[in-house]
């Protein structure tokens, strides 16, 4: 079995957990949809805490509802393996019998030998799916453990900060403070849940395995030993011990001592090294995990490996680190659609946006790569996340052109903006103002505007160029606004409650006529 080939048996029981750990995930998130109740922060943390039983009872439920597709997928797998490694031997073996090199044997779809290499690799993989889902259990209890305190944590601190206390005291009522402070805190901490994910695996050193990660080498590993125990299993039935290892530059250091060697398995010879010294059975070793070496059987005096089917190991190794390649960047689009889906989940459409918008970028960086590469193709199951679903994914293209949108807007108004101040404008721009002051019981100074001035602007007149003013500029902390348009300009004393001047388009000044030109400019464009 090559890598390109044993990366492939692996995929369905990999996406499986992948899939798994996203309902998860999902499951967690569904339980603080209630953040929005007017509680406070370590009341509703409190209440968080008590549904963890029933958080637990569900998620044993959906671990449940996978184990059974677990379970098929492997078998799957373990038979696909074993049937193409037989496979690629048969012929061989067939002629060396003809050749009266080794005895006959039953064919392979009766083989005890062979049926019960696969029932021992099913045992063997179970076993490790088990641990699995018995390290995802409890690693999601410990995910919503954490992500429902980082939350209470950061919404209290942000409750406790003066500026935001400020803020929220002319805008909304007090009861809403936790409210709004812990959906500013769940959209951080969905962030680092999503980075964390729920691991499958713990290893000896302590580190946390993504089910992605650790359920694809196991079962590469797996199909790649299943392979290597059926040729066995079948040397075993033409009753030859002997076996010989392939050998290629830029081996691993264990594989490196191992290749080109002939040993023994029943570890008995004098003459050829015993199988059991081996490096074979470690996952570094020969056969084992990344392993690109094959075994034949082996008669003295005779090569009956000529008969093996040859592969390009150069062009199969070229094709491998590609296509790893592909994998990373969809491995990345995939972590990013689960963002996604989270902050739909918890109906956050302003992060949600924000999430989209990356996902557009990798998605992009994805394509770019594979349609750079012929050999490659788009494999749009393996982008594929629970809860992703057409709905979210239509949502998720027109938040991204939303937020493109708004990116351009926001360039262009920053260039017009720029070029007002080269004009010698000072004090904040703002184009097509969203909130204007409303004026109606502004005094209106008439002393100064008609009588001194002789502006011969009307109180009517002066409302109607703020109406149609599409730039405002705000002097002292806001205290003075100026609105222009394209027929006058009024400027305002907001401290006062004064409208302090306003005069017609004739009377603008240099500068404020250089600001229209670059306004009026822009719409011709
Ligand atoms: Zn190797």
């Amino acid at each position: 079995m090559n890598l390109l080939e044993n990366q492939r048996a692996a995929d369905t029981p990999t996406g499986i957990y992948q899939d798994l750990e996203e309902r998860l995930m999902a499951n967690i998130i569904k339980h603080c949809k209630d953040y929005d109740q007017p509680i406070a922060s370590d009341v509703w943390l409190l209440r968080k805490l008590a549904e963890i039983g029933k958080l637990n009872q569900e998620n044993i439920k959906i671990i449940a509802q996978t184990t059974g597709l677990s379970r098929t997928a492997v078998e799957r797998m373990l038979y696909e393996a074993a049937e193409q490694a037989i496979e690629e031997m048969e012929t061989a073996m067939q002629r060396a019998v003809k050749n009266g090199w080794v005895s006959g044997a039953v064919p392979p779809e009766k083989s005890r030998n062979v049926r019960q290499a696969i029932a021992t690799m099913q045992e063997q993989a179970k076993d490790a799916l088990n641990l699995c889902n018995t390290t995802m259990l409890y690693k999601a209890r410990d995910a919503y453990k954490q992500f429902v305190h980082d939350v209470a944590l950061m919404a209290q601190e942000i409750e406790n900060k003066q500026e935001y206390m400020n803020v929220l005291n002319k805008n909304a009522a007090s009861a809403l403070l936790g409210v709004e402070s812990r959906q500013q805190a769940l959209r951080k901490c969905i962030k680092e849940f999503n980075e964390r994910g729920i691991p499958a695996f713990v290893d000896k050193r302590g580190r946390n395995w993504t089910p992605e990660a650790y359920v694809n080498m196991v079962m590469r590993s797996t199909s790649n030993t299943m392979a290597a125990e059926a040729q066995m299993a079948r040397a075993d039935d033409y009753g030859t011990s002997l076996v010989e290892v392939s050998s290629h530059s830029g081996a691993r250091p264990k594989c490196a001592r191992d290749q080109g060697k002939i040993f023994d398995r029943a570890n008995r010879s004098t003459k050829y090294p015993h199988w059991n010294t081996s490096s074979y059975g470690k996952p570094d070793g020969l056969l084992g995990v990344n392993c690109g070496h094959h075994i034949y059987p082996y008669v003295e005096g005779v090569s009956i490996r000529r008969y093996f089917p040859t592969e390009d190991m150069d062009a199969n190794d070229k094709l491998y680190k590609e296509t790893q390649m592909q994998r990373a960047l969809e491995r990345d689009v995939r972590k990013q659609k689960r963002e996604c889906m989270l902050y739909d989940k918890l109906d956050d459409e302003e992060a949600f946006q924000e999430a989209a918008v990356k996902l557009k970028s990798k998605e992009a960086r994805l394509k770019e790569y594979v349609d750079g590469n012929p050999n490659l193709h788009r494999r749009k199951d393996r982008e594929q996340v629970v809860g992703f679903d057409k709905s979210v994914s239509s949502h998720a293209v027109a938040a991204n052109k939303k937020a493109q949108k708004e990116l351009a807007e926001k360039a262009r108004n920053d260039k017009i903006i720029s070029e007002i101040k080269e004009a010698g404008i000072k004090g904040k721009v703002e184009l097509s103002p969203k909130e204007k002051i409303d004026v109606s019981d502004f005094a209106f100074d008439d002393e100064h505007i008609n009588k001194k001035r002789n502006h011969k602007v009307t109180r009517e007149e002066a409302e109607q160029f703020i109406q149609e003013a599409d730039v405002s500029v705000t002097k002292w902390n806001g205290r003075f606004v100026n609105y222009y348009g394209p027929n006058g300009a009024v400027f305002i004393d907001t401290e006062n409650n004064n409208i302090r001047t306003a005069f017609r388009e004739e009377q603008y000044d240099e500068r404020t006529r250089k600001m229209r030109e670059v306004l009026e400019g822009d719409e011709e464009n």
